[in-house]
């Protein structure tokens, strides 16, 4: 009986080094890298007036005062909709592109692909393109080879403090956090906010790279939900490059079978930082950075051969391309009913939140009535019940607002410690509660019956601006 050994549940990392390729994806690529990182980096220095007594920076999330500043908006915390209605516009339009064009997210915008991206580049400018790279690492340690990877991992370590750096400047206003981080004045949390993130992304983009593309990250396992055959991504041409071979005039005898347009250069693999071949069909591994395109293109120029035998395309288009027929055009790959059904999911969500951001009030009040003990009779026969008001100015000065209240009965609003006023001054971008008292004389419908409806109102008397909530009036049920 022959005995089988298992294969081995751990594999050890194959280290990749993708070669150097340029080309229509990389120049898109390094763009999007200039973009992305340029935002990043520079969003939390914008300036924006805001009047004297809120932050002047454009971006920020003051946990402190909690409040979310995003240019002109000013998120409070009860508006927290706004960012759950950001996140699923989010969601949806990952669902939208990797269902229209694959995983472009992965390829181009993740910023676990950016900064790997960027790692590379270092990489390559310290030590070289890839086979001086893997020289050097089947080099013994030497003091060229330690002189080079302090080199590299000395500017990798400052670009990750600048990534954790930066993070930490969108939470509290940037050039005071600069001056109190260099002279060691800064909370604890900052430095150790900043060691956290320098150190993560000093591994994940430097180290482990494609590691957690394919074994930390759950995208690549969900994105197969999204996709279907009309979904345009980055594949081989097989039909066109089998049966590939090197050196076709040399080997081709007279009697063979003609080979394909693929020469076995393995340039699309050496440029992949996955570390795939994708000759072999789409796989999981596979980002969609289209780099192989270019470098595939590459060769087929320098072969006289045309472009595309690794494209962009559909699945779904390979039967007619094998029979020589044209390919579907792309927009009606991209124009299905599962991307217009995400399409208007992501329209009504944007739609719906930037209705509610133009109707939001610069004023706003929350009622609520004290229930215990539900009214109380005065000495007059009078109902008086109680109600805890919260009154939000949203303007950067103190506002004087005036209280009323309202309803089919003769109901009177009175402040707590206030007899013979109703105006209250309210500080600038701030909440503040006020205890009311709304009394029904004795002969009032509202003091006869169980419950009545009334509503209570703030205006501000600069604007005329008014806000109420409707609320119960509970009466002496006779
Ligand atoms: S196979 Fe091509 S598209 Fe996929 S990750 Fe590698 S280089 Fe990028
Ligand atoms: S780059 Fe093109 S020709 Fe070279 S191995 Fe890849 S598919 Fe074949």
């Amino acid at each position: 009986m022959t005995q089988t050994t298992p294969p081995p549940l751990y594999a050890a990392q194959e280290p990749v080094f993708p070669r150097k390729v340029s080309g229509t994806f990389r120049r898109l690529k390094w763009w999007i890298m200039l973009v992305t990182l340029g935002i990043y980096y520079l969003l939390p220095w914008i300036r924006w007036d805001r009047g004297p007594n809120l932050p002047d920076q454009a971006v920020l999330l003051d946990m402190a005062g909690r409040r979310f500043y995003f240019f002109w908006i000013e998120i409070w915390p009860h508006e927290f909709y706004f960012v759950a209605g950001l996140l699923v516009m989010a969601g949806l339009g990952l669902f939208l592109f990797t269902s229209a064009l694959g995983r472009v997210w992965c390829g181009y915008t993740c910023p676990q692909t950016v900064w790997t991206d960027l790692f590379i580049l270092v990489e390559r400018w310290v030590e070289g393109d890839r086979n001086a790279r893997v020289r050097l690492w089947k080099a013994k340690w030497d003091f060229h080879k330690w002189r080079l990877r302090l080199t590299k991992w000395a500017i990798w370590l400052g670009i990750a403090m600048a990534t954790g750096g930066a993070w930490v400047f969108y939470f509290t206003d940037a050039p005071t956090l600069a001056r109190d981080l260099l002279r060691f004045e800064a909370h604890p949390i900052a430095y150790g906010t900043i060691a956290v993130l320098t150190a993560t992304t000093f591994v994940f983009g430097g180290f482990l790279r494609e590691q957690v593309c394919i074994y930390m990250c759950p995208w690549p396992r969900i994105q197969a939900a999204m996709m279907d055959p009309d979904t345009i991504t980055v594949a081989y041409r097989d039909w066109r490059g089998e049966p590939r071979g090197k050196h076709r005039k040399a080997v081709q005898a007279e009697d063979a079978a003609p080979l394909g347009d693929c020469i076995d250069c393995m340039a699309c693999v050496n440029v992949c930082p996955m570390g795939i071949d994708i000759r072999d069909g789409q796989q999981m591994e596979c980002i969609t950075c289209a780099l192989c395109i270019d470098a595939c293109d590459d060769v087929m120029d320098k072969i006289g051969k045309p472009r595309g035998l690794i494209d962009y395309l559909a699945l779904s288009d390979e039967p007619a391309e094998r029979a020589g027929a044209a390919p579907k055009p792309v927009w009606k790959h991209i124009l299905r009913p599962r991307t217009l059904f995400y399409t208007a999911l992501w329209s009504l969500v944007g739609v719906g939140l930037i209705y509610a951001l133009f109707m939001r009030s610069d004023i706003e009040l929350a009622v609520s009535p004290l229930r215990n003990p539900t009214y109380v009779t005065l000495s007059d026969g009078s109902i008086r019940n109680i109600y805890d008001v919260r009154m939000r100015n949203k303007h950067a000065e103190a506002r004087v607002f005036q209280l009323s209240v309202t309803g089919d009965t003769g109901v009177r609003l009175q402040l707590e410690g206030q007899a013979d006023r109703r105006s209250i001054l309210v500080p600038a971008d701030q909440t503040f509660m006020q205890r009311v008292y709304v009394t029904a004389p004795r002969q009032d419908p509202a003091a006869k019956q169980v419950r009545s409806d009334i509503r209570i109102w703030i205006e501000d008397t600069a604007t005329g601006t008014r806000a109420s909530q409707a609320t119960t009036f509970n009466g002496k049920a006779e």
